[in-house]
C-alpha cells in the first residue's frame, strides 16, 4: 500500500496522506501537534509508579556512595569510570564493548518477548515526557478539548499567562534535568561549586548546562513524539526483532468488527469510539494493526478498557497479545530468535566478567626517554626510561622498582629509583631511572626486564625494555 496517494486536478498535484502516512503532518505538510487525551486505568497506574522510582534512580544515582564513588560516576577529566564500585580506567575501556553487546542484546530479548515495552514504560526520554511535562501542561492548560481551544484561541490575557507560566516551568524543568545529567559526570561538591560560582570560572560547564537545557526544553516542550516517531534508532529496529509470538499491544479484529454504536444487529464489539486514537501519544490508531509509532503505552489498553466495562462487555478488546494470540493460537515464548539473542547476550556478559578478572590492580609502561637512546661517558653505559605506575586500587600503594636480575647481564644496576615510589588510590605516577652498566661489562644491546613490585608482594609487574649501547663491532670503546 503506497504511504501517499496522488490526485491530479486542474493540472496541481495533491498528495493525500493514507491510514500509513505519518500520523502527525498535517496534509499541507506542517507539524499536527497532538493533544493526547488522559487515559486513567491499570496500567497508567502502574506506569506512573514505575516513572516514579525510575525519576528517583536517576537522581539519586550520582549520590549514593559505592566504594567511596558515587554509583555511577563518569569522571571524564579523570578518565576513571566508577559503576557501582567497580572503577575502569580509560584504558579498560574496550571491557565496554562486551558489556554493551550483553546488554544490547538483553534489551533484544524483552524487545522479542514484549515488544516496545522498554519505550512505554522506561525509556527515559518517555518518563520525563508522559509523566512530568505533560502532566504540568495537563495542569496548568487542561483537558485534551481544552488546551487545543487554547491553542486555537487568540493571544489575550489568559492564554500569555497560561504559557508563560507552563513554558516557565519547562524551563527550570530542563535545567534542572541538565545538571542531574552534569552530576553523572563531575563531582556533586564540584556541580554544587560551580552552581555557587560565576559562569566565567566554568564557561565550558556552563556552555554544557544551557545546551542540555535548550536540547531537553525544545524536545519535551515541542519536538515530544517525534523524536520517538523519526529519529530513535531503537523504534526502526522493532520490526527487525518482533515476530507473530512477540506480545505487543494490539487490536483483537476477529471480535472488534464489524464496528458499529452499540446495540447495532451485527455489529462487532468496537463502538468505534475512537478513545484509544485520542489518547496515543503518537496519535496512531491501533486498529490498523502494529505501527512503527506505537511506542508500547498501553494508553489505548486502558481507554479501550474503560469503554467496554461501561458498555458492559468484557475487556481486552485492546490488549496485550501476540499475533498469534490475536488470531486464537497459542503463544511460543521460546522460538529460535530469543535462543539465538539469549545466546549472544550470555556471550557478551560472559565475556564482559571474565575480562574483568583479567584487570590487574596495577600498570606499568616503561618508555625510553626523549632524546638519545644511550650515553656513554665516565667509562659507562647508560640508558634512561621514564616508568609509568598506574595504581589501580581505591586506596594507595607502594612500589619498588628493580631490575629483574634474571634478564640484566653482570654490572647492570638501576639509578633513581632507591625509594618506594607511592602511588595515590587510583592514580599514576612516573618515575625517571637511569640504567647503567660499566663499560668493561658491556656486550651489546640486549633485552633486559624492570620489575616492579607492589610492597608486602600483593601485586608485581615485568615490562620488558632495549638497553640499547654502542655496536662493538665497529666501535671501539675508550679503555677504563
Ligand atoms: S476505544 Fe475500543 S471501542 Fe473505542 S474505538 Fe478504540 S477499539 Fe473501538
Ligand atoms: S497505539 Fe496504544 S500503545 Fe501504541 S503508542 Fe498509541 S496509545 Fe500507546
Amino acid at each position: 500500500m503506497p504511504a501517499t496517494q496522488s490526485h491530479e486536478k486542474s493540472g496541481a498535484r495533491r498528495v493525500t496522506p493514507n491510514l500509513v502516512s505519518v500520523t502527525t503532518i498535517n496534509q499541507d505538510g506542517s507539524r499536527k501537534f497532538l493533544h493526547p487525551a488522559d487515559s486513567q486505568g491499570r496500567f497508567m497506574r502502574w506506569r506512573r509508579m514505575v516513572a516514579f522510582l525510575l525519576m528517583v534512580i536517576y537522581i539519586a544515582l550520582p549520590w549514593i556512595p559505592v566504594n567511596g564513588y558515587p554509583a555511577v560516576f563518569l569522571d571524564v577529566a579523570e578518565r576513571r569510570f566508577h559503576f557501582f564500585g567497580l572503577t575502569l580506567a580509560a584504558q579498560d575501556m574496550w571491557l565496554g564493548f562486551f558489556l554493551i553487546t550483553g546488554l544490547a542484546f538483553s534489551l533484544f530479548i524483552v524487545t522479542s518477548f514484549l515488544g516496545r515495552i522498554w519505550c512505554g514504560w522506561t525509556c527515559p526520554y518517555t518518563v520525563f515526557l508522559e509523566h512530568v511535562y505533560r502532566r504540568i501542561e495537563r495542569l496548568i492548560d487542561g483537558d485534551a478539548p481544552a488546551r487545543k481551544k487554547l491553542d486555537d484561541a487568540p493571544w489575550g490575557l489568559e492564554k500569555v499567562t497560561k504559557r508563560v507560566l507552563k513554558h516557565g516551568i519547562f524551563v527550570l524543568l530542563s535545567l534542572g534535568i541538565a545538571h542531574v545529567f552534569l552530576s553523572y559526570f563531575v563531582s556533586i561538591r564540584q556541580l554544587y561549586a560551580w552552581m555557587h560560582g560565576p559562569p566565567s570560572q566554568h564557561t565550558l560547564a556552563f556552555g554544557v548546562v544551557l545546551f542540555l537545557t535548550a536540547g531537553l526544553y525544545f524536545a519535551f516542550s515541542w519536538f515530544r513524539e517525534q523524536f520517538c516517531i523519526i529519529l530513535c534508532p531503537y523504534g526502526r529496529l522493532q520490526s527487525a526483532l518482533t515476530d507473530d509470538n512477540t506480545v505487543v499491544i494490539g487490536y483483537d479484529q476477529k471480535r472488534g468488527e464489524p464496528r458499529g454504536k452499540a446495540g447495532t444487529a451485527g455489529a462487532g464489539a468496537c463502538v468505534n469510539c475512537h478513545r484509544c486514537v485520542q489518547v496515543c501519544p503518537t496519535g496512531i490508531d491501533i486498529r490498523n494493526g502494529l505501527q512503527l509509532e506505537c511506542i508500547g503505552c498501553a494508553a489505548c489498553v486502558d481507554a479501550c478498557d474503560d469503554i467496554m466495562t461501561k458498555l458492559d462487555r468484557p475487556k481486552g478488546l485492546v490488549r496485550y497479545d501476540s499475533f498469534n494470540g490475536f488470531r486464537g493460537g497459542k503463544t511460543r515464548f521460546i522460538r529460535a530468535r530469543t535462543i539465538a539473542y539469549m545466546f549472544f547476550a550470555a556471550l557478551g556478559l560472559a565475556a564482559f566478567s571474565m575480562s574483568l578478572s583479567t584487570l590487574k590492580p596495577m600498570r606499568v609502561l616503561a618508555k625510553r626517554m626523549q632524546g638519545l637512546p644511550y650515553f656513554v661517558s665516565d667509562g659507562t653505559v647508560r640508558n634512561q626510561f621514564n616508568i609509568r605506575i598506574l595504581n589501580e586500587r581505591q586506596t594507595a600503594a607502594s612500589y619498588t622498582i628493580t631490575l629483574d636480575p634474571a634478564s640484566v647481564p653482570q654490572g647492570m644496576r638501576m639509578v633513581g629509583a632507591e625509594e618506594p615510589v607511592r602511588v595515590p588510590p587510583l592514580g599514576e605516577v612516573v618515575k625517571p631511572v637511569i640504567i647503567a652498566i660499566p663499560q668493561t661489562e658491556y656486550k651489546a644491546s640486549q633485552p633486559i626486564r624492570i620489575l616492579v613490585s607492589e610492597t608486602g608482594g600483593a601485586s608485581q609487574a615485568k615490562q620488558e625494555v632495549e638497553f640499547l649501547g654502542p655496536d662493538l663491532r665497529y666501535v671501539q670503546m675508550p679503555p677504563h
